[in-house]
């Protein structure tokens, strides 16, 4: 169960890296889009290589067990519970289970409901273990319909097929980039509120390349990735040609008065492999989704991936503290290349400054939405050496911005924090409040947290560390951070613009 977490967590299953190839071959590589899919690839390839995680969002483990009769689940799922915690401890979970009502972490990603595991029983004499990891991003971005309903662009959606259409193409342009497109739908038809969503979720344990046994679904499917990647949503909400990678629907019996559909949508960081396991010995037989235990085809050529993040001679260079006369000057479309120090905040965070003064001086500063993974020792193949206290950061992606909406315009006047960086954009309050303080906010790249881990030279401080690691307050140093500038202070927002512009095509997805 180790070695499937671990490999889960560090290395995606060939049909995703396919999709991901094909989706890198469309997009010009000199546009935004482009320019996302280079660091995603570089992302994947590196997590492979040091077995680091691909996203510093771990996400939810989910476990769907086959096994024989006779078979004892009760053992079973405490050694599945010894493994995660096992994967926690060696930096290949983040500790992502926390206590809904007091927000304290338990550490080891163990709690009520954490793991989730389901078993059933099969005829069979081995055992299945199939694992999803989906962070809590994409998660966020599940949408569910009741049928007949009005959807924005679209119309009436009627109980028929062509109305399950029109809710799933809704689904993938609500997401826009806050589920770090392009990623993967799972969809159910019928069952109720909560077999419907378990059912959808169920959906993306297909691969992404297979047909739905069933024509009248698998004409849907088609006709959604057809219709969805004309929305030029694109990759992290960019603008491009791919939103969608893959869209798998099953259908459930419902109730004569409930019509419900349910969208599962997962992000691009794929995580999905399974097991066979012999019955007596639990010793691994075969992995599924891929062929045997060979090293994963790479995604980039060598020379690729030492090359870097591709660079324009466009990039502007940003060195905190930066003065209001710099951010003035900045406007969306510019790419940047952070240096100097940057501060971790996510919800924690952000709900303390409300009411407290900030541990460390913000003004001019930069503040990141990011719960990094960090490890206390040198894990094999980290890619720097331990900063400040024995910290090593193994994994630190941008976490989804528009949660912290409520807080951050109010934390940048009060604080005189200057660039935000995080992923899937903000709303209208934040833009009126970078205009107002003069900020921007940086777009960084959703899940690329090894390629973001190397940019980071040291950890220098933490404050807050009774929030648990992925909340507190890190101190990083970093060198040439790359990021888009995709709201600034003038009152423009690239993540407005292209809601507007894709939702303007999904209304051609009309009939
Ligand atoms: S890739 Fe994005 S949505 Fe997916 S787990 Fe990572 S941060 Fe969350």
């Amino acid at each position: 169960m180790v070695q499937l977490i671990a490999r889960t967590s560090t290395d995606l299953p060939p049909d995703v890296r396919t999709a991901m190839g094909l989706a890198l071959k469309t997009e010009e590589p000199a546009t935004r889009a482009g320019q996302a899919l280079t660091i995603i690839a570089q992302n994947i390839d590196q997590a492979a290589s040091c077995e680091g995680p691909i996203c510093q969002d771990t996400g939810m483990p989910t476990f769907e067990v086959k096994v024989p009769v006779g078979v004892n689940q009760i053992w079973m799922k405490q050694q599945i519970k010894n493994a995660v915690a096992e994967a926690t401890k060696r930096g290949k979970l983040r500790p992502n289970s926390v206590d809904s009502i007091t927000g304290e972490n338990s550490g080891n990603n163990l709690g009520p409901g954490t793991p989730i595991v389901h078993f059933e029983q099969w005829e069979r004499d081995d055992i299945e273990v199939k694992l999803i990891l989906k962070g809590g991003g994409c998660e966020n971005t599940n949408a569910q319909y009741s049928l007949p309903t009005e959807l924005d662009h679209l119309g009436r959606a009627d109980r028929t097929l062509d109305g399950v259409r029109k809710c799933i193409l809704h689904a993938v342009w609500k997401a826009q980039g806050k589920g770090c497109a392009p990623g993967a739908v799972g969809v159910c038809i019928g069952g109720d509120r909560t077999s419907g969503y378990l059912h959808a979720k169920e959906q993306l344990f297909r691969t992404l390349d297979d047909t739905n046994p069933d024509p009248r679904l698998a004409a849907i499917e088609d006709a959604v990735m057809d219709a969805a990647n004309l929305l030029t949503v694109g990759p992290m909400g960019f603008g491009g040609q791919t939103s969608l990678i893959g869209c798998k629907i099953g259908a459930l019996n419902r109730l004569p008065a409930s019509f419900f559909v349910s969208v599962a949508y997962d992000c691009w960081a794929f995580r999905r492999l399974g097991v066979t396991l012999d019955a007596s010995s639990g010793a691994i037989r075969a992995w599924l989704y891929r062929e045997g235990d060979a090293p994963s085809v790479p995604m980039l050529t060598p020379e690729q991936l030492a090359a870097g993040f591709p660079r324009t001679g466009r990039e502007i260079h940003l060195r905190a503290p930066i003065t209001d006369e710099q951010i003035r000057s900045l406007k969306v479309g510019d790419v940047v290349l952070v240096s100097g120090r940057m501060y971790t905040g996510r919800d924690a965070v952000h709900a303390h400054l409300m009411k407290h003064d900030p541990p460390v001086d913000l003004r001019g500063g930069v503040l990141y939405h990011c719960g990094p993974v960090v490890a206390k020792q040198n894990t094999p193949g980290a890619p720097k050496p331990s900063g400040e206290g024995g910290w090593t950061v193994t994994a630190a992606g941008p976490t989804t911005s528009i949660r912290e909406e409520p807080y951050q315009a109010e934390i940048l006047k009060r604080y005189g924090v200057r660039v935000v960086i995080g992923k899937g954009g903000m709303g209208a309050k934040t833009l009126a409040g970078l205009k107002e303080s003069g900020g921007v906010y940086l777009n960084a790249v959703g899940g690329a947290a090894q390629f973001y881990a190397r940019c980071i030279d040291r950890v220098a401080g933490v404050s807050l560390m009774e929030f648990g690691t992925p909340e507190a307050m890190w101190h990083l140093d970093v060198t040439d951070f790359p990021a888009i500038v995709t709201m600034d202070a003038h009152g423009n927002s690239l993540h407005r613009d292209i809601e507007e512009a894709s939702g303007v095509k999904l209304e051609a997805a009309r009939v």
